[in-house]
């Protein structure tokens, strides 16, 4: 794994709208990612194997659950349940080596207000993210569609001095990305970096594990509404997991030569597991190489 810091200061920060002297250190900083999800699961879910690999290289990387998760469940729900998918989520970014947050909002209740947007802009900011990424407004579930909004509608404020002005700004915009999902209408989603996860996939698969409420609970989402799931509650976690595994898999079939151009031919045909993003049109623009360059490899 290369180490891939963010490129040296008199280019990346020039890059960013600020200023810099020929004196200052040139010397790279650590990049800083947050990542937000809709539910405690959805960011880990997207990007557990890249935070993992930006992690091991240094750079730091925050998960945001937008909601509490407190009715994704058939049997719990509640504060009972959030507590537990906030400790479960927990568990995930101590084996990530990220840092995680659960903000306390109801699931199933995320709407684009202006006070929920000032929210989301003060994560960005208290965090100072280089690289935002986050559900694309297009998505099936309206917590999902919602956090897409929140976070297109907070891409030209971050910035902003009097936009929440008790949060210091960002340096300039950050830039912003989107994860994959199936729907077409208005519009498909059109990878801009895929990032082949297989040397830490054993992690993902031990984040999945670390959420029995969505993963392994006969209660749980996917046993209820997966096909054929075992009764036996070894074997439903195993079932569930491996199902996980399979969809990553067809989306490093479907993004194989976005692979290829990547990695080259050899290792392009072998990543069997992936991560895929793409670069959001209203954070700040940058060339789909260069954005490639910022990403793990
Ligand atoms: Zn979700």
């Amino acid at each position: 794994m290369t180490t891939r810091l963010l490129p040296t200061v008199g280019t990346c920060l020039l890059a960013l709208g600020v200023a810099v002297s020929a004196t200052q250190s040139t010397a790279p900083r650590p990049l800083r990612i947050i990542a937000f999800g809709a539910h405690p699961d959805d960011a880990e879910l997207r990007a557990a194997g890249v935070a993992a690999m930006w992690a091991a290289q240094g750079h730091q990387v925050k998960f945001v659950a937008a909601t509490n998760g407190d009715i994704g469940h058939f049997s719990q729900a509640g504060g009972p349940l959030a507590q537990r998918r906030t400790k479960e989520v927990q568990e995930c970014a101590r084996i990530l080596g990220i840092t995680t947050e659960v903000l306390d909002i109801h699931d199933g209740e995320l709407e684009p207000t202006l006070e929920t947007r000032r929210t989301f802009a003060r994560k960005i900011r208290e965090w100072q993210a280089d690289i935002v990424m986050g559900h694309r407004p297009y998505d099936y579930h309206p917590d999902h569609r919602n956090v897409g909004v929140l976070l297109n509608d907070t891409a030209v404020v971050v910035g902003a001095a009097f936009f929440v002005p008790d949060t210091p700004p960002t340096r300039g915009n950050p830039i912003y990305v989107n994860y994959p999902d199936g729907f077409t209408d208005p519009k498909p989603f059109e990878p801009t970096v895929v990032v082949d996860i297989d040397a830490v996939a054993e992690k993902k698969w031990q984040c999945v594990a670390a959420m029995p409420s969505q993963f392994a609970d006969a209660d749980s989402w996917q046993g209820r509404t997966l096909p054929n799931v075992p009764k036996d509650e070894a074997a439903r976690k195993t079932y569930i997991l491996e199902t996980m595994k399979g969809w990553l898999a067809a989306d490093a079939d479907q993004y194989r030569p976005q692979l290829i151009a990547r990695y080259g031919q050899e290792r392009g045909a072998k990543v069997k597991y992936v991560e895929a993003f793409q670069l959001n049109q209203y954070g700040r623009q940058i060339k789909p190489d260069e954005l490639s360059a910022m990403f793990p490899k």
